[in-house]
């Protein structure tokens, strides 16, 4: 006990030298340069030269510089730099130079754990600074103490590091390694990446792959890493339901991560979290209507793609062969952009005044042309005028699609009319018939493609519609489809 009071004594003794000496000289100058010596030798491990200590004295005097600006300088020097100090070492000198004492244990673990973490050494310095410690000795030295400027704060590295660390250990089952939050941080920091972009990186990475082998195992991954809460069993039977039917992995991750849960996980952690486009994607939930046009295609055909493009809706276009060997190009474009291209047969007859040969002589001819602009035959058949009997159901080897709204488009060649029947007629499920090859229809459906979106529809194939609804069987016939 005695041996330790001792050793206070001394080390107080010590100290009073260190920090109090200066403030004895009556000449300001002399503190001043006791600072910049001090500096030197805690920083540098030497006395200073003649010439950098009348520079950095002459600073402080002056006010061009404060005692941040010259630890700073000192910490981020060629001669500090060569001497490759590993960040224990770092933390260490810190301690000696801003604090005038050894480190402690949990100290240093503390500002060790900060780097850890990603925080630049830079910002310890400058957290360093603003200590009572450093600010006490530089009144004693009689040197004004200053602040450090960093380009961000520790808060916002320790923001990304902890939401870095959430979605490693969630999506990958492990914590963040420097790795990672090398790659992240500068990019998180400079906008380059944002929540969505951070989250699907790691979600269709190899290592998330192998740990979600099956759509159960990725939802339940989905949920806990960007929902943030544990779905019920109808709620994931939902989930996988939409996967098993249509619904790729990537298309689930767009519809979790722009849902306002992962906005409030990452602003929890002050990271933007942006959004994720994965392209045009069918909510089953949501009400939905086929529109569908005849007879076409035909010069405005293109005006209803452009319109439907521009709103990621699709439609079917039940084409005749006819107009089909011309517009080869229009038909290879809705095909591109998801829409449905259904057969109208060759030439428009009513097949069931025909023979069983003529009749499948003019849905074939019709696939023809169906196939050599989108490699595949129809998929769906719609007979001119709504006429078909038992032999089209067994021959037509699709399903037949009738409509539930007749717009009479091509009587009234009204787009008012034409609109008004439509908007009248809406309603989930519905299938409405229209002909392409009227202006007045082209501009019906321009205005009203933009409408219906807006009444929160849903516009899509016939076929993409049976598919979330319990599917079609060739030769059936289907006025509309219903939930
Ligand atoms: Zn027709």
């Amino acid at each position: 006990m005695k041996r330790y009071l001792s050793l206070l004594l001394a080390i107080s003794i010590v100290f009073s030298c260190i920090f109090f000496m200066p403030q004895k000289s009556s000449a300001a100058t002399a503190d001043v340069r006791g600072f910049v010596t001090r500096v030197y030798q805690v920083v540098l491990d030497r006395n200073p030269d003649a010439d950098g200590l009348n520079y950095w004295s002459n600073s402080l005097t002056s006010h061009s510089k404060t005692a941040a600006d010259v630890v700073a300088n000192f910490f981020f020097s060629q001669e500090y730099k060569a001497k490759n100090k590993d960040n224990t070492a770092y933390v260490n000198d810190l301690y000696r130079c801003l604090m005038g004492r050894n480190a402690d244990t949990d100290g240093r673990n503390y500002w060790l754990n900060k780097i850890r973490m990603g925080v630049p050494r830079i910002n310890i310095l400058a957290e360093f600074v603003l200590s009572t410690e450093f600010t006490r000795i530089c009144s004693n030295y009689g040197v004004t103490r200053g602040t450090i400027n960093t380009q961000y704060s520790t808060s916002r590295y320790t923001g990304i590091y902890n939401y870095l660390d959430r979605m490693y250990s969630k999506i990958f089952g492990r914590n963040v390694d420097s790795a990672g939050i090398n790659y992240f941080q500068s990019r998180i920091l400079s906008g380059q990446m944002n929540g969505c972009q951070v989250a699907y990186h790691l979600i269709q990475s190899a290592e998330c792959t192998r740990r979600t082998p099956d759509n159960r195992s990725y939802l339940n991954m989905l949920f806990d890493a960007i929902r943030d809460y544990t779905p019920s069993e109808s709620t994931m039977n939902k989930w996988l339901t939409r996967m098993n039917i249509a619904q790729t992995r990537e298309q689930v991750f767009a519809q979790f991560a722009n849902n306002s849960d992962y906005l409030a996980v990452c602003n929890r952690y002050g990271i933007a979290r942006g959004s994720y486009d994965a392209g045009r994607i069918v909510d089953p939930d949501r009400p939905m209507i086929a529109l569908t046009f005849d007879d076409g295609p035909a010069t405005g055909t293109d005006r209803i793609l452009d319109v439907l493009q521009q709103y990621r809706q699709t439609a079917t276009f039940f084409v005749v062969g006819t107009n089909a060997s011309r517009y080869q190009s229009t038909i290879a474009r809705m095909a591109r952009l998801g829409c449905e291209v259904g057969n109208h047969t060759n030439s428009h007859p009513d097949l069931t005044r025909g023979s069983e040969a003529a009749m499948i002589s003019e849905i074939d001819t019709c696939n023809n042309y169906i196939r050599m602009a989108t490699g595949h035959n129809a998929t769906v058949i719609r007979p001119p005028y709504g006429s078909y009997n038992a032999v089209l159901q067994r021959v037509a080897g699709m399903p037949i699609i009738l409509w539930s709204v007749d717009t009479r488009d091509w009587a009234t060649r009204s787009t008012a009319s034409t609109v008004s029947s439509i908007l009248n007629n809406a309603r989930d499920g519905a299938i409405i018939l229209m002909h392409d090859i009227h202006p007045s229809t082209v501009e019906a459906a321009c205005q009203v493609i933009p409408q219906l979106v807006a009444m929160g529809y849903q516009l899509v194939t016939v076929s993409e519609m049976a598919m979330y609804r319990g599917g079609m069987a060739p030769g059936q016939v289907y006025r509309s489809i219903p939930k």
